[in-house]
């Protein structure tokens, strides 16, 4: 089948690789001319890696990836410990290890797999027709490309979700802005080998270890939405936020560059479940928009894209219930995620702080079991761990 995917984000590239595997002729196209990404970095977990090594990408992703041993909590005021642990048991269940990486690069090492010669840059999706043989994509310059099936991986502010419910969806603000980055690792500020997180007042800094002896920084603050203040005002927005937090927190914000900081005000899209219609399906972001508290977004987008594989696998000439089915596995588990998600989030950022509170004492009492069942509830349960099923 000739099927079109937009948006060249890490859904629509693994979607693209995944469906090019089982034979199809597949066309991304995507609305930038040049691909930066929002952010600076992102963790793949257990299940996300599984992924992309069903899509033979496990020593690409490897490469990129931080060795991220430990996981810790610390008093933001003082500094000190509340709790640390190992890590390496979830992964020798899981499988599959964790890997911070830098989403520039693993946006670059998806495009060199898909492959340039089907990678359409700077076509922006205006409009969607379909008929019962064909559907059609029009872009903004004018020119249109047809297919058998098109999947949306247009991201949060999805063009092609519009088309499929026939409406736009609010997002919902989550209530708190996150600023992210990287610098080069330094064991002043946190180990190289572990996810640090300094926590107080509903407010984190954080760091995970990415390839090339750096570190992912961000930091969370609960701030009413409006308009960002400028750049230049950066580095003195988050000494005033964190002011009175401990050293290794002063010397993370002496250390990040301004310039390459991204500042972004946290959204959610309620669950949904239409995600078909007809010839176009939705994937990642544009179906379900998560915020980024249980690091799973990504994640999820690429267990949509090894989905689809099987679905269009195991049904090559019943595409319309290759789809169907493909959102039937899919919604549950991302709508989920995104309500679990919400639920961390509040507790994280303190919407009730006697919440917050109650959480900041329990991570004192942590012995890692209970932060590890957390994590394993997401990891498991992904496509590749289900039962082979009955076709
Ligand atoms: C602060 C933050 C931290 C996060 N941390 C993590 C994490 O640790 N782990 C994790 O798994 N996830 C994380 N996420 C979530 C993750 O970034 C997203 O889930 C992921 O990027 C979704 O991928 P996507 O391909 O669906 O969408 P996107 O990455 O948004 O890609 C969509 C693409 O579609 C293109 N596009 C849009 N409109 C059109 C159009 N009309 N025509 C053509 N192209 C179009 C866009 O330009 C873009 O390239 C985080 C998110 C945020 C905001």
């Amino acid at each position: 089948m000739k099927i079109i995917v937009v948006g060249a984000g890490m859904g629509g590239l693994c979607a693209g690789i995944s469906l090019r595997q089982i034979g199809h002729d597949v066309e991304i196209f995507e609305k930038v001319r040049e691909i930066r990404p929002v952010g600076a970095a992102l963790s793949l977990w257990s299940n996300g890696v599984q992924c992309l090594a069903h899509l033979g990408l496990g020593p690409q992703v490897a490469a990129l990836g931080g060795r991220m041993d430990r996981m810790a909590y610390l008093d933001g005021h003082d500094g000190t410990q509340m709790t640390g642990f190992g890590l390496t048991a979830l992964y020798d269940r899981a499988g599959h290890r964790a890997y911070p990486v830098a989403r520039a690069e693993l946006q670059a090492m998806l495009m060199r797999e898909f492959g340039p010669e089907h990678l359409h840059l700077g076509q922006e999706l205006v409009a969607i027709e379909q008929t019962d043989a064909v559907v059609t994509a029009r872009f903004a310059d004018g020119s249109e490309a047809r297919g058998d099936l098109l999947i949306g991986a247009d991201g949060a502010h999805s063009a092609v979700r519009a088309h499929v419910l026939g409406r736009n969806l609010p997002r919902r603000y989550a209530g708190y802005v996150n600023w992210n980055g990287l610098i080069e690792a330094d064991p002043a500020i946190a180990p190289a080998d572990q996810w640090t997180t300094f926590v107080a007042e509903g407010k984190r800094a954080s760091l995970m270890p990415v390839a090339g002896g750096r570190f992912y920084f961000f930091f969370d603050v609960p701030l009413p939405p409006g308009p960002a203040p400028g750049r230049e005002s950066l580095r003195d927005d988050l000494k005033a936020h964190f002011a009175g937090w401990a050293p290794p927190v002063q010397a993370l914000i002496d250390r990040i560059d301004p310039a390459r900081t991204n500042r972004v005000e946290i959204r959610d899209i309620d669950p949904f479940d239409d995600w078909v219609r007809g010839r176009v399906a939705l994937l990642g972001d544009a179906a379900h928009n998560t915020t980024p508290d249980l690091g799973q977004g990504g994640c999820m987008a690429m267990e949509d894209a090894v989905v689809l594989q099987m679905e269009l696998r195991d049904r090559p000439d019943q595409p319309g219930a290759a789809l169907t089915r493909y959102r039937d596995r899919r919604a549950p588990r991302t709508a989920a995620l995104v309500q679990r998600a919400r639920r961390r989030c509040d507790i994280t950022h303190a919407k009730d702080p006697a919440a917050t509170e109650d959480w900041y004492a329990e991570l004192r009492r942590e012995d890692g079991s209970r932060i590890i069942a957390g994590l394993r509830l997401t990891i498991e349960g992904s496509p590749l761990d289900e039962p082979a099923r009955e076709i």
